[in-house]
């Protein structure tokens, strides 16, 4: 007979995890006891070797789906003579905190449930056990307990109660357990508002959208704009009035077999979409099927997820899908949360509104991702991931991290957990940086941390630097160089020491030299980085005008490089003549026409050269469709020629590519061929700047990062390319590699400067 004290860390709290301790320890005839505290589960167990043994390997192996175990200590100790297993009262432990779980999309157990019509959960949306369910969304503070969550508001009836007692049901603990005669319940409103009233609101809802309706749904984490995918009317009455002109949309489709009816499904992409988390995932279109194309206009993928509440599930069996699921806002505002909040905000946007009485605390986006090279790309974190911590290889000291202006994340440190949060959206309203301010304090407070230091973004007219100037007066102010973050980010989730190649190329980034870099080559360790070469700076102009405007950029690259006579005749640019001369004298007296070496801008360029798109209504618009036009089986082309300069830092020299992009233009090359051979330049680029550099330094792994990487195109030639040259490559999986992973990289880079010698650049 043996007895030992084992302490359990991670998410093991409001996922079932003593139930299942419990019998465990049944299973395996062991006596003694579990309880929760408040940064742990511990357990104290009496039985023979080989049973304590069997017992930790199920612990691990078999713990719950929505359990994330980080450690697991086991102490010996003297015998106490339990004679039970029991499950304890939870105990309070101060300034302890312990990871939250994200959301849970609803598991088998409840789907069969909400669809069985003896059950008395039958049709019931807001079903819910220690499995699935809503979780960061609902709670406010910790100890997570239902007091201390949005559903402190519904007193369980006495069926829920006895399942939230009993050891043995699935639902013991489930603070947001809910039923039909207790639970929240949906209404349907007008788009003013007023009560609709109907016997069935899914149904109801169902019905309307058949008839072409646009609805606001109030999902997990925030409205949902919800309408049918295969009734063109309704896609751009939808796109007008979001202000989303082509923008893709997401699907909503009911199962894996309705997915495999409109994309390319491999097992690894099935997994992801069935997964707890369920993530849009990024799949091949086959364009085939009743979904409309003004889905995703010119895209070759198209975002799919499964239903992943009992609403969802109920709705979609209802309306038959494929439904289009979109983000409840006005272009780029953040979701909206409350009934009347939505009601205000998308009265012009939804005919109806879904409403419930189950409030949200976090307003949560659903997750993007994709699967690249056999396992998942995360390209929008929110919905299931976040606050889940990026593990660090180091215990770390508090730190807040302010993130980007777009796609901005905050990430808070302690110990060896960084919390990343969701994303919070682009840093340009009131709203958002409401939404940004928020999700600081409630980071803070859920996880106990009082940051020491603050790290933020060089550029000066960022919110998130502004912000951080503005509170952190009193804190360490660390200022981190965005391509430096990037890199960082990657590193960190990869769990990779410097010093390493880190490949930045993205759209904008500020430089210490003041320029607006983006297509980087740079020597990272994480104290610090070194520029040894990026691509050849050209002017902006009329700075975030050229952004929207990708022919500006195309006409900078020709005045330039090629010179001021160079004639625009035969381009799909001469269309542009007259704005051309106002160009170019805006470049000579170089009025608001910042210097870049943005790789982002570069794919503009070409995109617009090549008459693919001379102006975009999205961001990333015009690379999207120079990825795009490349055909699905890459041809066997020669690229475009290019050349780095000799020195310390080393620049890619792009005339010759430019002269010949133009010349396969002239000679009536496809703009299909040219994004292929264009893409194949790039990955050139890289591989002949990567072999420079391990010359130089003998270093011989690289980190890919920046949003340019979201190209699949770009990111399989530079892999292939650089792996055929014995580079060990690492790439995003955990964190985006668009500016929504700046917020970790920020973070790492600051927690490991010496502040003594930190000065502001
Ligand atoms: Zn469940
Ligand atoms: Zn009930
Ligand atoms: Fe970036």
């Amino acid at each position: 007979m043996k007895s030992v004290k084992i302490s359990v860390k991670g998410i093991v709290q409001g996922v079932g995890f003593r139930p299942f301790v419990y019998r465990l320890a049944k299973k395996h005839r062991l006596k003694g006891w579990v309880r929760n505290t408040s940064g742990r589960v511990e357990i104290e167990l009496e039985g023979n070797q080989l049973s304590l043994q069997a017992f930790t390997k199920d612990l691990k192996a078999t713990a719950p789906a929505a359990a994330r175990i980080e450690t697991v200590r086991s102490l010996s100790q003297p015998l106490r003579g339990y004679t039970s297993f029991e499950i304890k009262g939870s105990e309070a432990e101060t300034g302890q905190y312990q990871p939250v779980s994200p959301d849970i999309a609803t598991c088998k157990d409840c789907r069969r449930e909400i669809f069985d019509a003896a059950d008395r959960r039958y049709r019931y949306p807001f079903t819910n056990c220690t499995n699935c369910g809503p979780r960061f969304t609902i709670i406010e503070d910790i100890p997570y307990d239902r007091p201390k969550t949005t559903m402190r508001r519904f007193k369980m009836c006495p069926k829920c109660r006895k399942e939230y007692e009993n050891p043995a049901d699935r639902r013991f603990h489930a603070q947001p357990n809910a039923c039909p005669v207790c639970g929240p319940k949906l209404e349907l409103a007008d788009n003013r508002g007023k009560p609709v009233a109907c016997k069935d609101v899914i149904k109801k809802a169902a019905v309307l959208l058949g008839a072409g309706k646009i609805l606001a749904v109030r999902g997990l984490g925030g409205f949902q704009l919800a309408c049918d995918a295969t009734n063109e009317k309704v896609i751009s009455l939808l796109r007008e009035r979001k202000h989303r002109p082509s923008k893709p949309f997401a699907v909503m489709l009911s199962g894996i077999a309705d997915v495999k009816k409109y994309c390319e499904v491999s097992a690894a992409e099935e997994k992801l979409l069935e997964s707890p988390e369920a993530p849009i995932v990024l799949l091949r279109w086959l364009k085939k099927g009743k979904i409309s194309e003004s889905v995703a206009p010119r895209n070759k993928y198209l975002g799919v997820m499964l239903p992943y509440t009992p609403l969802h599930h109920l709705l979609i069996m209802e309306a038959g899908s494929p439904l289009i699921m979109t983000s409840g806002n006005l272009s780029e505002e953040p979701i909206a949360r409350d009934n009347d909040e939505s009601i205000y905000r998308l009265k012009g946007i939804a005919d109806y509104f879904v409403l419930h009485n189950r409030d949200i605390y976090a307003r949560y986006d659903d997750s993007v991702s994709r699967v690249a090279d056999g396992r998942p790309q995360i390209i929008r974190r929110a919905r299931g991931y976040a606050p889940y911590p990026i593990l660090l290889p180091y215990k770390s000291k508090q730190i807040l991290a302010c993130g980007a202006e777009e796609k901005n994340t905050i990430c808070l440190t302690r110990d060896r957990h960084a919390f990343v949060s969701q994303h919070i959206g682009d840093l340009e309203n009131e709203e958002t940086l409401q939404h940004f301010e928020n999700t600081i304090e409630l980071y803070k407070k859920m996880f106990r941390i009082q940051p020491e230091i603050m790290a933020y973004d060089m550029h000066p007219e960022y919110l998130a630097t502004k912000y951080a100037l503005k509170m952190g007066a009193e804190l360490k102010l660390v200022p981190v160089q965005h391509h430096h973050a990037h890199i960082v980010s990657c590193m960190t989730e990869n769990k990779v020491k410097g010093p390493i190649i880190g490949v930045a190329f993205d759209g904008t980034g500020y430089g210490p030299d003041s320029h607006i870099w983006g297509g980087e080559f740079l020597l990272v360790d994480r104290q610090g980085f070194q520029r040894l070469g990026h691509l050849e700076n050209v002017p902006l102009p009329g700075g975030a005008a050229a952004i929207k405007k990708p022919y500006r950029m195309a006409l900078s690259y020709i005045y330039t490089l090629l010179g001021k006579d160079y004639p625009l005749e035969g381009l799909p640019l001469a269309k542009y003549a007259s704005e051309y001369s106002i160009i170019k004298q805006q470049i000579d007296k170089k009025i608001n026409t910042p210097l870049t070496s943005s790789a982002g801008r570069l794919f503009d360029a070409v995109a617009a050269l090549s008459g693919i798109r001379l102006e975009i209504d999205y961001e990333a618009q015009a690379a999207i469709e120079l990825e795009m036009a490349a055909p699905d089986n890459i041809p066997e082309t020669g690229s475009y020629p290019f050349s780095i300069t000799a020195g310390n830092v080393r620049i890619v020299k792009l005339e010759k590519l430019i002269t010949a992009v133009i010349g396969d233009i002239k000679n009536g090359v496809t703009a299909s061929l040219i994004s292929v051979k264009f893409h194949k330049t790039m990955a050139e680029i890289i591989l002949r700047m990567c072999r420079i550099l391990r010359e130089n330094t003998g270093i011989n792994q690289a980190a890919l990062s920046g949003g340019v990487f979201q190209n699949i195109l770009l990111q399989k030639l530079t892999l292939e390319a650089l792996w055929q040259a014995d580079f060990k490559v690492f790439t995003h999986h955990l964190v985006p590699c668009n500016d929504g992973g700046i917020s970790l990289g920020q973070a790492v880079a600051a927690s490991q400067v010496k502040l003594k010698a930190m000065k502001l650049v």
